[in-house]
């Protein structure tokens, strides 16, 4: 009986040690061995398919073509959404009657696609180096179009703001103390640090006073007060945004104009089924995962702790809505005269690209005696960030061409030497054994997944990134590499 077949066996065996799952097969110490392959293999996860992705999937060779020009892996990116996106949270501000902008987070994706997408689009960009400044001028965003946020920042990087005109959220008094001695104009936001955060970026109460006397009137214009925020709940913003227009209210007292307050990013990505993840979150255990991973977690109480929660009843635009609708905030905003500025990064590229790998070696291993595939890509989880994060990417890939055949569960690695090279540690239930020369897509990678944490380990290339725009008919696509440097 081959490796498959066996599983096949196992998988539709009532609950019980199976053909390999032999009590002598099982660690002696294991409390609580897995009874059944159902046991090893983690809970599906199956991603929300954009209508580009269905019409992309669809198509019989597209994927494969460009799979074979490119001759290694590659992402995909759709800037038609990224548009729609600008769009959707564009539109809720309107509904609000807020004065909103939206600048892009440049570092969820270097792509040169995605800026260019906001500069068709009205929006502005968000950076933090010298870098993401150039590559958003370049992609046609005005300077004063672009905020500058991070901490410290350099001073080639202050002088470039400050003489395109760009907006620099001050995030300490040196800080401001160097903008300062650039002795030019310059625009400003102070970046404020929630109350009772142990945060290391923003000032203080105290700081925040202090620099309100400090900045000089005729040179530097202070527009306003900016947070960002960790977490996804939309209260905190809402009620940290509240307490910026008392700060833009007594920034005006002494003289400043203080009329924005940036509410930046951290907009959720809904990328599963609230189904999905309640099950995933409710079930997960370390006998899931191949190898040690993990296994720092308590399981399944701290799902929560080790993953992104990838369900959200409100993302992206809809969590605007909420953070404006909350206790009048909207209201408040409107009769302050105050603009909105939000900094989103992930939700602009919610649903807008994916990764391809293609299989390049199949092999079976056994976890308690149970038959799972490991697969390797021909590409490494450096593609794919979550996974250096001690997380786990849980959106499913897809095994394309996508066809019927027998439930097994997957893992997947990289083509490194590296143990810790996994792509999906967990053991994914695809709906066909995988076989060499099938693609694998990683699903909504465009937001963080895709090139934070790319090098050229191993001499390899890092994958381009391939830009799809809708041809003439409505239903194919044309496709061209990204310009960004690669
Ligand atoms: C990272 C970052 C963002 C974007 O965050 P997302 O979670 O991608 O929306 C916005 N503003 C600042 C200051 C950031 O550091």
């Amino acid at each position: 009986m081959d490796a498959l077949a066996t599983m096949t066996a196992t998988a539709n065996a009532p609950a019980g040690p199976g053909p390999h799952g032999t009590l002598a097969n099982r660690p002696a110490t294991a409390a609580n061995p897995p009874a059944s392959i159902a046991d090893i293999t983690a809970a599906p996860m199956t991603a929300h398919r954009a209508e580009w992705e269905n019409r992309l999937f669809a198509d019989r060779e597209m994927l494969a073509h460009i799979a074979d020009t490119v001759g290694g892996p590659f992402h995909v990116l759709y800037p038609a959404r990224i548009a729609a996106n600008i769009g959707a949270f564009r539109q809720v501000f309107d509904s609000h009657g807020v004065d909103g902008t939206i600048y892009y987070g440049k570092k969820a994706n270097k792509a040169a696609c995605a800026v260019r997408a906001c500069a068709d689009s009205g929006a502005g960009v968000d950076v933090a180096s010298i870098g993401e400044f150039t590559a958003a001028l370049t992609g046609g965003i005005r300077g004063d179009d672009i905020v500058v946020t991070g901490p410290a920042k350099s001073e080639d990087l202050l002088l470039l703001a400050a003489s395109r005109g760009a907006l620099i959220a001050v995030d300490a008094l040196d800080e401001l103390a160097r903008v300062i001695e650039l002795d030019i104009a310059a625009r400003i936001l102070l970046r404020v640090l929630p109350e009772r955060s142990g945060s290391r970026f923003g000032l203080n109460p105290a700081d925040l006073a202090t620099a309100l006397d400090r900045i000089p009137r005729d040179r530097i214009r202070l527009e306003g007060f900016s947070f960002h925020l960790s977490g996804y709940d939309y209260a905190p913003r809402a009620d940290l945004a509240s307490q910026l227009i008392g700060n833009c209210a007594e920034a005006q007292r002494s003289g400043h104009p203080a009329t924005t307050i940036s509410l930046g990013g951290g907009f959720g990505v809904d990328y599963v089924s609230a189904q999905d993840w309640a099950r995933f979150a409710a079930n997960v255990t370390p006998d899931w995962f191949h190898g040690n991973s993990l296994r720092r977690y308590e399981f399944p109480r701290e799902a929560n702790e080790a993953f992104y929660p990838y369900h959200f009843a409100d993302p992206g635009a809809a969590m605007l809505d909420r953070i404006l609708g909350h206790r009048g905030l909207a209201e408040r905003v409107r009769a302050a005269e105050l603009r909105v500025a939000i900094e989103p990064g992930r939700a602009l590229l919610a649903g807008a690209g994916n990764t391809v790998f293609t299989v390049q070696g199949v092999k079976t291993l056994t976890h308690h005696g149970y038959p799972y595939l490991v697969l390797t890509a021909n590409g490494t989880s450096l593609s794919l960030s979550e996974q250096w994060f001690d997380s786990e990417y849980l959106p499913d890939p897809v095994l394309w061409p996508e066809r019927a055949g027998t439930r097994t569960p997957t893992c997947v690695g990289g083509a490194t030497c590296l143990e810790s090279d996994m792509l999906s540690r967990r053991r994914i239930p695809l709906p066909r054994a995988a076989e060499y020369g099938d693609l694998l897509i990683y699903p909504n990678t465009a937001g963080y997944q895709m090139d934070s944490n790319e090098s050229r380990f191993h001499d390899l290339p890092i994958p381009p990134k391939v830009v799809l725009h809708d041809a003439p008919d409505g239903v194919g696509f044309t496709w061209a590499l990204d310009s960004a440097a690669l």
